[in-house]
């Protein structure tokens, strides 16, 4: 078994965590900003300073190749993403990236050659903080939306995925998709209790739950709040309160695996004595069953034209994306759990309630994730935090499952 650079990987985690940093210890690096750019200049520069050969795509994914023996060999693939929350924490995407590059690290120093050229994937807008859908680079890579349509999305304030991708420099000239990939692993934190609470070290990820996400807009009418009745009022913020308590009940309905949330929402024109004319918010639905989502979607609709009748407004709910529950390779999922065997971890099967980049290339190449526990499940917050003996233990695991990849080609 080959053993990483525990202590080489935590510097560079903290090294990135630098770049975009909160005054709360957190991380900010929407996609396509200048944090964005500052941590992609740190992560090209490092990986051909190692000897990889680093190509940029039309969607600014990024390549870092470390050749093989045989070059007409399709790569296995290591990666995630550099890109966060608002409020985001120091591990969740980086942790996956830069393990891939501790991996390659730790070749070097071995001079080991794989028979099939490595990459490591660092994967433009997986968040979907800033423009949604998330996980939109790798869904071109994959397949699932077309490059136009991710250039033609826009931020909150109207400014366009394709532009910024260009202002920060990252539009490559390489065809989103040009090259399969033989094999993609991702490793990352869990952003769940679960193996904690089972001190367990290891997740082996056998799939993803599926997921849908809504836009809500509602219309009232807005007016003064001193001298408009109670009973004449048409409260958009109203409205969305009593959505927001039925989407909750909801998922309570699809008890204990269901989860719903409405977390962003915009009033009109959000000033404290006028009655709320227009109210736009999101709403996300999961469940690991698609029938049962198909259940929530349902119910959902239904609400939203319920309570906009009852209060006399206007709602329009848009469906903005669905990712259905994925399954990943059998094959891949067994080389993770015997590495995570071999090494001596404690493993567990588990699947995945938060999307991933995996859950796209799933579609095109043989793929599975393995997860770490995070500190109380805590994640998508500045005070997320993973322990280093577990990160170590990832890469491990990360780097065996890759190189037993590779051996039985
Ligand atoms: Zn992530």
């Amino acid at each position: 078994m080959f053993e990483i650079n525990a202590e080489r990987l935590w510097d560079t985690i903290m090294e990135t965590a630098q770049m975009g940093r909160t005054v709360r210890g957190g991380i900010c690096r929407l996609t396509l900003t200048e944090p964005d750019r500052e941590v992609r200049n740190w992560f090209v520069k490092t990986c051909q300073s190692i000897g990889c050969t680093v190509t940029v795509d039309e969607m600014g994914n990024i390549f870092a190749r470390r050749p093989g023996k045989d070059s007409m060999r399709r790569p296995i693939a290591m990666g995630s993403h550099l890109d966060t929350q608002p409020s985001g924490g120091k591990f969740d995407g980086v942790f996956g990236v830069l393990s891939g590059l501790e991996v390659l690290r730790t070749l070097n120093e071995h001079n080991y050659i794989t028979s099939a050229p490595l990459e490591v994937i660092s994967w433009t807008n997986e968040e979907g903080s800033r423009f949604n859908p998330p996980m939109l680079a790798s869904g071109v890579f994959a397949g699932v939306f077309y490059r136009d349509f991710a250039y033609a999305r826009e931020d909150r304030d109207g400014k366009k995925f394709g532009e910024e991708l260009e202002h920060i420099g990252y539009r490559g000239q390489t065809k989103c998709g040009d090259h399969e990939l033989g094999a993609y692993f991702e490793l990352h934190i869990e952003q769940g209790p679960v193996l904690e609470s089972e001190n367990i070290t290891i997740g082996v990820v056998t799939g993803v739950q599926g997921q849908r996400w809504y836009e809500v807009t509602v219309t009232g009418c807005e007016s003064h709040a001193g001298t408009t009745p109670m009973n004449l009022r048409r409260d958009a913020m109203l409205a969305c309160a009593r959505m927001v308590q039925a989407i909750n009940v909801i998922a309570l309905n699809h008890a204990p695996l269901a989860v719903s949330t409405v977390g962003l929402v915009e009033v009109k024109p959000n000033s404290r004595n006028v009655i709320p004319g227009s109210v736009f918010f999101s709403v996300d639905l999961r469940h690991p069953d698609d029938a049962v989502l198909s259940e929530m979607d349902k119910e959902l609709r239904k609400m939203v034209k319920k309570v906009a009748k009852d209060m006399a407004i206007e709602a329009k709910l848009k469906n903005t994306w669905n990712s259905p529950s994925m399954k990943f390779d059998k094959k891949c999922i067994d080389l993770v759990r015997t590495a995570a065997e071999e090494s001596g971890y404690s493993h567990h099967d588990i699947v995945s309630g938060a999307g991933h980049d995996a859950v796209y290339l799933a579609r095109v190449a043989p793929t599975a994730m393995i997860f770490i526990p995070c500190e109380k499940g805590i994640s998508h917050n500045e005070t997320e935090t993973i322990r280093p003996e577990h990160a170590a233990a990832g890469a491990k695991v990360l780097l065996n499952a890759v190189i037993a990849y590779d051996k039985a080609l």
